[in-house]
């Protein structure tokens, strides 16, 4: 592979970016997460091929968390050497964020919303990647035994240190996250961003969640669009070797792909056929009727899959009589199957 790497010049021509709530941030409508696909486990040169062309497409937004992988932390170590062999002199076009509040380390501070537990982990984050900063940096999911007021007092002091440009949640239900976000706003660090689950098998955000981030002004990007590949044409006949399902890397287990869900997802394979788009492009499409999504955040295996999800970006919007052919074919607004 050469070393003297540079990014597309026409890398900004088509992406239509999106304002991140009501903050002056605009990040890309597709952006790219390294939960699965690019850890210890996974080719490295296939994850560096992935990234390059992202960022070449105009994705300028990368997700990360301490424990992506698997093993934990080693897709923030993959992350920093690509950012030392490509991406470095593109450190300011980029959007990195990472995360804490899953178990990373032995011991009582190694998981959950503590101050100690959140600041030591960004630490061997921004360590691991190589980085003096994160862009955003997560509370990724909610700790009830620890005061809320504690939990955004880390990411705040994370923001005022300048160890992280942007504070966000992950997995807040609606009342905390309105909680959350006036303790942030008080600190003079509002929260920027909110990442929830939500697809077309997924719309428990539409249960409160959405509502909530409009009124507080929070962007949105939503995490496994693809509920984590389902939607795809993969599974209409079974479970593909080589698959998610199939590896057992996730909660994604062979079991899910049930005959109830795939009669689902053939229909919808049939309406995304109709306007000349495969299922995955559909089910991005979906996620970005709604304009309190600011972006979907994608997973991808390889470059093909990358460019395939990118496809979405090209279709028209969905029109409100493709939204209503679509609804009978998904869980009821505020539920999931
Ligand atoms: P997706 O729903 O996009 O699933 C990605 C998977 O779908 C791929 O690994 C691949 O699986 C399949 N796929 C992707 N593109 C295509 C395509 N065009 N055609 C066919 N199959 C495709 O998202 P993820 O579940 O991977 O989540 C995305 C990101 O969201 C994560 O990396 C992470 O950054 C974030 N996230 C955050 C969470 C949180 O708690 N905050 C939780 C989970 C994710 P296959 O290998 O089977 O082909």
């Amino acid at each position: 592979m050469a070393l003297d790497w540079q990014a597309d010049a026409g890398r900004y021509q088509t992406m239509p970016y999106r304002r991140c709530g009501k903050s002056g941030l605009k990040l890309p409508p597709i952006a790219l997460g390294l939960w699965q696909n690019f850890g210890g486990i996974d080719a490295p040169e296939t994850g560096r091929l992935v990234l390059r062309r992202a960022f070449d497409r105009g994705i300028t937004h990368f997700d990360l968390a301490n424990n992506y992988g698997p093993p934990p932390g080693s897709a923030e170590e993959l992350f920093g050497r690509v950012m030392a062999q490509d991406l470095r002199p593109y450190r300011d076009e980029l959007i990195v964020s990472t995360k804490a509040g899953y178990p990373m380390w032995p011991g009582p501070y190694g998981e959950n919303g503590s101050r100690k537990y959140l600041l030591a982990s960004l630490d061997q984050s921004l360590r691991r990647m190589g980085l003096d900063y994160v862009d955003i940096f997560y509370s990724h999911r909610p700790d009830p035994e620890t005061p809320l007021e504690e939990t955004m007092g880390a990411l705040a002091q994370a923001v005022r240190c300048g160890k992280a440009l942007y504070a966000g949640l992950s997995n807040y239900p609606p009342e905390t996250t309105r909680r959350a976000a006036a303790i942030l706003r008080e600190l003079g660090t509002p929260c920027l961003i909110h990442q929830p689950r939500y697809s077309m098998l997924d719309r428990t955000a539409e249960g409160g969640l959405l509502d909530t981030l409009e009124e507080s002004g929070i962007g949105c990007i939503v995490f496994s669009p693809l509920a984590q590949g389902l939607l795809s044409a993969k599974y209409l006949e079974g479970v593909p070797q080589g698959s998610r399902a199939s590896r057992g890397t996730t909660s994604l287990k062979p079991e899910r792909v049930t005959p109830e869900l795939q009669a689902r997802l053939r229909a919808l394979n049939e309406l995304a056929k109709g306007r000349g788009q495969s299922l995955a492009q559909l089910a991005l499409s979906w996620v970005l009727r709604d304009p309190r999504v600011t972006t979907a955040l994608i997973g991808a295996r390889d470059v093909a899959q990358l460019d395939d999800s990118l496809a979405a970006l090209a279709a028209g919007t969905l029109t409100a009589d493709e939204i209503a052919a679509i609804e009978p074919h998904l869980p009821a607004p505020g539920s999931a199957v």
